[in-house]
């Protein structure tokens, strides 16, 4: 039976309760720390401050892989443990991880030989957790798979597997399996400080960003997986801490998917500058980035840049030959990497590292950040061994490697609209046939219906209308008008759910339209 919001915050504000961790974030880190630490019966709170995955985690270029760029980096250690991560993910969540094939072309003899080489090394990496042999494909194969590629100068292709993934929705697995496990985890409160005995961390403060409540809530360890946030965190514990933290944008274009073929991404190893560019099939729809743009400063709801669109549509165009344009885009999201700030302000972001950094403040304060999506698990293992040791807690091992996540379900049927729901999909199906408007489209651009709304409401603790647009469904990624034209009727069906009247179903939909808008690009 699952606990509702109040019974978790009732229970979480019991005043004897000693957390054995406390989680502050719920993104990939956090929510992968929280389902390491409860299934090896640590009592786990997790707190984030608005709702789960979104910060980085549901901005991602939505690829569970090694990362070929890293290889021609030489950065051998790090694809290896990437690739391993992959196979153990593709084998805990097979309903919202597949396995898809990238094709690069090649527009010169030298790079067929280049990148078949090096592609040949990624499938030996993967040792047995390949996902399938890469092989050089002929000019007249990759045209016939990918028909809209430019064919001026065009030799061959090579096509190679790797993984792709739905970000937000593992985020939300990620959250059920960590409930499921006995964790404690709240959307909508955000930790405002930390309580220390003596210099030792002890709690933190936190405060529900629906009613305003505060709570001082006390544990043996803090863990800080704020991504992009973790300086703030840093500084509640030291005033004077170095940043740790230099965020660089990355962004993405959505198109329909005619600019593709139904099945393969592409994958452009190196753009005109010198930048990785991958074209996705995603959800019926086209993904194309991404950039890399050191920014100064951080925030919830990163905005893309003129530039950035432009380069994107730029360095597209020179690929496809019926080209994208402004107005063919049909939404664009813009995330932020927490990568490791550089010492020298000299360095680009590109070169700084992408592996994951975990450090122990004097305080007990344990800080997680870097890395990626695909090595969430091996981050929170990491991360909770260390809690062992800093809160003195009996070691236990990880149980993650083989723990199925919720929806567990193989053989997907990925053209059913519900396959993101694995095993979940035939009660959401049920729950349509309960009543007539939840059997209905929410719009006819987009797969989504009625009752998918009443199931992220009650399942799936969603708190706004935004919740459901952006991350349980994925909406407002996918065609931000039509997200914006579903909005007053989700907030209507979330209304009823969750017992608000009318002015906070107006309030809903002016809060969603605001950010929506930043998903839009003018014509
Ligand atoms: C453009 C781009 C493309 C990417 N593509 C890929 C990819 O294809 N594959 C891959 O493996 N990785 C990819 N990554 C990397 C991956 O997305 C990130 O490494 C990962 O999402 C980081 O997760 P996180 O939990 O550390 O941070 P976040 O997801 O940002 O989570 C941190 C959370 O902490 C919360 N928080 C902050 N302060 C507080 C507070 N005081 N109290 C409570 N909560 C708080 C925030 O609200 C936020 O939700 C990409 C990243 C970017 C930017």
């Amino acid at each position: 039976m699952e606990k509702s919001r109040s019974e978790m915050i009732k229970q979480m504000s019991d005043p004897d309760t000693v957390w054995d961790l406390i989680v502050i974030g719920g993104g990939a880190t956090g929510l992968g720390t929280a389902v390491d630490a409860a299934s090896r019966r640590f009592n786990t709170l997790l707190l984030e401050q608005s709702d789960f995955a979104k910060g980085t985690s549901s901005r991602s270029t939505k690829l569970v892989h090694g990362g070929v760029r890293y290889l021609a980096q030489g950065n051998i250690g790090l694809v290896i443990e990437a690739l391993r991560e992959r196979g153990i993910l593709l084998n805990n969540a097979p309903h919202l991880v597949r396995n898809e094939s990238f094709i690069i072309p090649n527009y010169s003899w030298w790079s067929g030989i280049f990148y078949s080489i090096g592609l040949s090394v990624y499938d030996l990496l993967a040792g047995k957790r390949s996902f399938g042999r890469s092989r050089l494909i002929s000019r007249k194969e990759l045209i016939r798979r990918i028909p809209n590629i430019e064919q001026k100068g065009l030799k061959s292709g090579v096509l190679y597997h790797d993984g792709q993934f739905d970000d937000a929705r593992l985020a939300v697995s990620l959250a059920l399996t960590a409930l499921e496990q006995g964790a404690t985890l709240l959307n909508y409160f955000r930790v405002c400080g930390l309580t220390k005995e003596g210099n030792k961390i002890n709690g933190v403060l936190a405060e529900d960003q629906e009613t305003g409540a505060r709570y001082t809530l006390k544990a043996k360890t803090v863990i800080n997986a704020t991504g992009v946030f973790v300086d703030e965190v840093l500084i509640m514990d030291q005033p004077e801490s170095r940043p740790m933290v230099q965020p660089s944008q990355g962004i993405h274009l959505v198109f329909d998917k005619s600019f593709l073929g139904p099945h393969d991404a592409l994958m452009i190893p190196k753009t005109k500058d010198g930048r990785v560019l991958f074209a996705i099939p995603w959800h019926d729809r086209m993904l194309v980035g991404t950039t890399d743009t050191p920014m100064n400063a951080h925030q919830l709801e990163p905005r893309a840049l003129e530039e950035e669109i432009r380069f994107v549509l730029e360095a597209a165009s020179h690929y496809l030959t019926r080209i994208p344009t402004r107005k063919d885009i049909l939404s664009v999201y813009a995330g932020l990497r927490p990568l490791a700030a550089p010492q020298d302000d000299k360095q680009k972001t590109k070169e700084i590292s992408r592996s994951h950094k975990l450090i122990v403040s004097d305080s007990g304060l344990i800080t997680i950040t870097g890395g990626k999506w695909t090595t969430y698990r091996r981050m929170a293992e990491d991360t909770v061994n260390q809690a062992v040791k800093v809160g003195n807690l009996p070691f236990r091992i990880t149980v993650t490697k083989t723990l199925s996540l919720h929806g567990f379900k193989e053989s997907m049927e990925w053209t059913d609209p519900f396959f993101v729901y694995g095993s979940d999909a035939l009660a959401v199906k049920a729950l349509a046939r309960e009543k007539a408007e939840w059997k209905e489209r929410l719009d006819p651009r987009l797969p989504y219906i009625g009752a998918e709304v009443v199931w992220a409401t009650r399942h799936e603790m969603a708190r706004t209308i935004e919740d459901t647009l952006a991350r349980r469904t994925r909406a407002l990624f996918l065609d931000a008008r039509a997200a914006m034209d579903m909005a007053p009727e989700v907030a209507r069906l979330m209304a009823i759910e969750l017992q608000k009247d009318a002015h906070w179903e107006k309030e809903q939909v002016v809060s969603f339209m605001a950010v929506a808008k930043n998903y839009l690009v003018d014509g």
